[in-house]
């Protein structure tokens, strides 16, 4: 498909995903909204615990490891952001009460990050206080780059007191080489991606062959070491490059992992080779924006989406 029509469209669709009036117009009208949530079904465990549950057990009934996030960031009251937390709280409670194998992955916007830095470190605790409770790993995203600085330095108090916690870092930041050196001497799991946001000039490699080097040398230092980690890309290069240096060095406390609704085909096939794959579930009501970014992430997903509608 032409490259400049692609671009446009993802252009297009990251604006409808940032447009509020988009938003509101979608939330307000059912007939729109029912007719896009067939497309989003897709992508999302479920709008509630429940039906998410419902998801995860599918999942690990076919062998996969399971990490959840309960869609939101961003939020700037103290409130909203307590509420996440419990959201994630009780999420822990029914994992280990339905004896299922889930990981939590969250934001720390959504849980305060923006209010202050006392709220997000007293949440996250709360949470990985819980988790520990089921040895489950929680997994920080890693949001845009004024947030990283605050984001490492959240994560590395807690994990002073917490060894269940993880962060995610993006090869596509020059600055990532300097966190990852520091950042891998530590105990905690290193989730690697390419990069999602949108950064000022001269801060990112864009992607190509440049961006994909630097993504597998993290990757190698990972394995080879055997430091948890997960290696999280939808990019079937990034996959078999990944697969023949699992097999040069035989880890065992690697992860490969993508978004649910994507590639799944693909880790059918390594989960049956006997990789071990884990599948990134969300979950909640915020489903527009997820769906608007996974279009513009990869604008050939708006015919799946027309599929799904007709369905
Ligand atoms: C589990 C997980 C957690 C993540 N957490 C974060 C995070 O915390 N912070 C952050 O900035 N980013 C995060 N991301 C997103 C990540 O940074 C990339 O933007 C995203 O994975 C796309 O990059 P890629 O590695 O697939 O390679 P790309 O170079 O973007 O894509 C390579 C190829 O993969 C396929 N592909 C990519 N996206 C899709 C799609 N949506 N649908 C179908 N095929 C697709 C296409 O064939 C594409 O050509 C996460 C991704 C995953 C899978």
């Amino acid at each position: 498909m032409n490259q400049d029509l692609l671009k446009i469209a993802s252009e297009a669709l990251k604006k409808a995903a940032l447009n509020e009036e988009a938003k509101n117009f979608v939330l307000q009208n059912d007939t729109l909204f029912q007719t896009l949530k067939k497309a989003a079904n897709r992508y999302i465990g479920g709008e509630t615990i429940e039906e998410t549950m419902l998801c995860i057990k599918k999942l690990n009934k076919k062998g996969f490891f399971v990490t959840t996030d309960f869609m939101g960031e961003s939020i700037r009251n103290e409130q909203e952001a307590c509420e996440a937390k419990d959201e994630f709280v009780k999420f822990t409670k029914v994992v280990a009460s339905e004896n299922l194998n889930s990981s939590i992955s969250l934001d720390l916007s959504h849980i305060g990050l923006l209010v202050s830095k006392e709220l997000v470190t007293y949440h996250l605790k709360q949470i990985c206080e819980e988790a520990s409770k089921i040895n489950q790993e929680v997994i920080i995203s890693m949001e845009g780059i004024d947030r990283t600085d605050k984001i490492i330095e959240i994560y590395e108090d807690v994990l002073k007191v917490y060894s269940n916690v993880g962060i995610t870092l993006q090869a596509y930041l020059h600055r990532t080489k300097e966190d990852f050196r520091h950042l891998s001497k530590l105990q905690g799991s290193i989730r690697i991606v390419k990069g999602a946001y949108d950064t000022p000039k001269n801060l990112s490699i864009p992607r190509g062959k440049e961006l994909d080097e630097i993504y597998l040398s993290y990757v190698e230092q990972l394995l080879a070491s055997n430091h948890k980690c997960s290696i999280a890309s939808h990019d079937t290069y990034i996959h078999n490059k990944t697969i023949e240096l699992i097999d040069k060095y035989s880890p065992t406390n690697y992860v490969l992992e993508r978004l649910l609704g994507i590639c799944n085909e693909e880790f059918n096939a390594y989960q049956d080779r006997g990789y071990k794959c884990r599948i990134y579930v969300v979950y909640g009501k915020e489903w527009y924006l997820y769906l608007c970014n996974r279009w513009a992430e990869y604008p050939q997903n708006l015919f799946l989406a027309l599929a799904d509608i007709i369905e």
